[in-house]
């Protein structure tokens, strides 16, 4: 497949892979916004075409589908690789899949940046560090993973995916960014996504019981969508010596109870709280140390919780309200 950006003024062209998601479709959005022509590739496994559909109009966009792991001929000076289902009940549903995307589909963009002298960022993740043993965890953190469990697709997926980035850089002397990006929610995810924040959000406004996995005492960090976003584009236009691994996140540890009666004050809803089994190799406590992108990028997350869910709960309102489908 060959195609080049509609965009005749030589914008920075930049190509977006898993750009319909969630995550991605905020970035082209943000990337259109700043006068870039955008090509966003996705195969919809975990997305829709309504979230990118009011970008359809820009002539400075285009979204082709597309699956990674197969070749891609574009011309481009950017790539943000983030194709790959995030939410561990999605990206364990075909585990074989899930590495295929992080292998296959992570090659296929790295041979694509090295043809066209692109740089090439990739969306990595705080589950590089596994079951941390270490906390907070700063990225020289080598991390505490399980190869041959459930989530190892992911994990093991992910950190394969950094390796194959710092051997190009090694082996083609391609320019790379790294980043390793904690928790993140907001509009846009899908309904039976299944992370924590958009099922709690979507459990509340139902008024159905809110599902914790185990006592809910493990903990994350929350990060609103639009600050990713940035850390994302700051990184991008870092200087080319700025390679990451570079964490991504919020620094507010939240107990998953304590999330779930957040969302149950914020909805005002009358949901009950029920309690589920704990997924196996579920991390206990997860933090960044956003050291590095405080003194590297001058970046830091602007969004309180508060803000964050009230814009996120607006959102999944509005979905329900609008009749949209049940989750599958
Ligand atoms: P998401 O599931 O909403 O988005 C992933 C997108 O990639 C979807 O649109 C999906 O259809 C697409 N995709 C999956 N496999 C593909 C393939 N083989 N070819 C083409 N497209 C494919 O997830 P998200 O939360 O937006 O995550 C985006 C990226 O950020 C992922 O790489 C994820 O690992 C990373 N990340 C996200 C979080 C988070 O909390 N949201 C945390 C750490 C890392
Ligand atoms: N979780 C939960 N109820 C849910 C979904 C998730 O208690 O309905 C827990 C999950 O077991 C984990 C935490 O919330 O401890 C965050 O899960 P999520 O799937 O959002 O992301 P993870 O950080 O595990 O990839």
């Amino acid at each position: 497949m060959s195609q080049t950006p509609t965009n005749a003024h030589r914008a920075t062209r930049v190509l977006v892979t898993g750009g319909a998601g969630f995550i991605g479709s905020h970035l082209c959005e943000r990337l259109l916004e700043a006068s870039h022509a955008v090509i966003a590739v996705d195969n919809y496994q975990t997305s829709q075409p309504a979230n990118i559909r009011h970008l359809l109009s820009n002539p400075g966009f285009q979204i082709l589908t597309h699956d990674v792991i197969e070749p891609l001929d574009v011309e481009v000076d950017q790539v943000y690789n983030l194709a790959c289902s995030a939410s561990p009940a999605q990206y364990q549903r075909d585990p074989v899949g899930t590495l295929r995307t992080n292998v296959n589909g992570t090659l296929a963009v790295l041979g694509l940046a090295v043809r066209q002298s692109a740089t090439a960022l990739q969306a990595s993740t705080s589950e590089v560090y596994g079951d941390p043993e270490r906390h907070p965890q700063t990225e020289d953190y080598w991390g505490h993973t399980n190869p041959i469990g459930p989530r190892a697709c992911y994990n093991e997926g992910k950190r394969c995916a950094e390796t194959l980035f710092f051997d190009f850089r090694r082996q083609h002397a391609l320019p790379i960014k790294v980043a390793r990006i904690f928790n993140t929610y907001g509009p846009r995810m899908m309904l039976n996504d299944g992370r924590v924040v958009s099922n709690f959000i979507v459990q509340a406004l139902r008024g159905q019981p809110i599902t914790i996995h185990g006592s809910g005492e493990q903990t994350r960090s929350f990060c609103f969508v639009d600050d990713i976003v940035s850390g994302l584009t700051k990184l991008m236009s870092s200087p080319e010596d700025v390679t990451g691994p570079i964490n991504l996140g919020h620094t507010e540890e939240v107990g998953i109870r304590e999330l779930a009666e957040i969302v149950i004050r914020l909805t005002g809803s009358h949901s009950t709280i029920t309690h589920t089994e704990r997924p196996e190799d579920d991390p206990s406590r997860r933090l960044p140390d956003i050291a590095k992108a405080r003194r590297t990028l001058d970046w830091a997350p602007s969004t309180t919780m508060e803000e964050g869910l009230g814009r996120t709960i607006e959102y999944f309102d509005r979905l329900l309200r609008d009749g949209a489908a049940t989750p599958k």
